[in-house]
């Protein structure tokens, strides 16, 4: 069952940048509190978990997470109680989506990196402790990125077909983390037959295969059978994920200075900075715009250089 949750369809915009035509689709402004990309995902995914009649759902992610922000907070909406687990590791903790969370009153459990290697066995163990207490738990992997919650981006490409000739565009660009958002782009591109490339700037040092391999088992699952045109963009991760370069700040400064429209550091800038050193320069292009302004607010003292 689908969740009828986000704003929708969002902007397509046209811009130019340093005299290329990039068209922003705006999914930053899905919503508010639940803005960005997870709450496409989340219209699948917590529509399975009322439809399984869950009272609670667990999640996890970065301790900045944008996930975990919407999916606390479209979760409790729809009257479940949610877990999450965050990872502690990113300095900026009482600001940005973990303020967020803590003003909505969330039950976070702090993870250290090495547990959050073994993530999805930990929310099994507590789903499984909660169930013998007679409780139905729904569990959301990191991202919401499996094969139910990429449809969220199939329909996003549906939605974009509609506002545009996507014939029109050679690329899609989008940040790629948990890769679902990048799944579900190249899965609804597919399913319209469209000749559209979809480039997905990676944001973390996951090695490429781990990243492809993920994409493969989404589209089979979503009944893709041709793993043609994966197409991931590497060198713009920066030291990992959630550092930005200076040049990525650089780009929030110049793209909210050219447009008003505002990047974040841990996936839209990287995106960004990505998507303007590979495009050619006559080609016309779409960006993605998956939100994440909050987590700009957890690094502002990073931001203070380049103001
Ligand atoms: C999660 C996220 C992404 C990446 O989406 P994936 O499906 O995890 O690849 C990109 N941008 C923002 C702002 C996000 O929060």
């Amino acid at each position: 069952m689908k969740l009828e949750l986000a704003k929708k369809p969002t902007p397509l915009e046209k811009y130019i940048f340093d005299g290329k035509e990039v068209w922003i689709k705006r999914d930053d402004m899905t919503d508010f509190v639940a803005s960005g990309n997870k709450i496409r995902k989340l219209e699948y995914l917590l529509g399975e978990a009322l439809e399984r009649k869950s009272d609670v759902v667990i999640t996890c992610g970065a301790i900045q997470s944008n996930h975990a922000r919407a999916t606390n907070y479209l979760a409790k909406r729809l009257g479940m109680d949610v877990i999450l687990f965050l990872k502690e590791w990113y300095p900026g903790r009482s600001s940005g989506n973990f303020l967020l969370n803590h003003l909505m009153g969330a039950k976070i459990e702090i993870v250290t990196p090495n547990e959050y290697e073994d993530i999805d066995e930990i929310m099994r163990n507590r789903a499984e402790e909660l169930e013998s207490m007679g409780k139905r738990v729904y569990v959301i992997p990191e991202g919401g990125s499996n094969f139910i919650g990429s449809k969220g981006y199939e329909d996003a490409v549906f939605e974009l077909n509609k506002q545009a000739d996507l014939e029109e565009f050679s690329a899609i660009y989008v940040a790629t983390s948990s890769a679902g958002t990048y799944a579900g782009i190249l899965s609804g591109v597919k399913k319209l037959g469209l000749k559209v490339d979809v480039r997905g700037v990676v944001v973390h040092k996951k090695p490429t295969d781990v990243v492809v391999e993920k994409i493969k088992r989404i589209l089979s699952q979503l009944g893709i059978e041709d793993f043609s045109g994966i197409n991931l963009l590497r060198g713009f991760e920066g030291k990992d994920y959630a550092y930005p370069e200076e040049e990525d700040l650089k780009m929030i400064k110049y793209v909210a200075s050219e447009s008003g429209v505002i990047l974040d550091p841990v996936y839209t800038a990287k995106a960004f900075r990505g998507m303007m050193e590979t495009m050619g320069e006559r080609e016309k292009v779409i960006f993605v715009h998956t939100g994440g302004v909050f987590g700009l607010f957890a690094q502002i003292q990073a931001l203070e250089g380049i103001l």
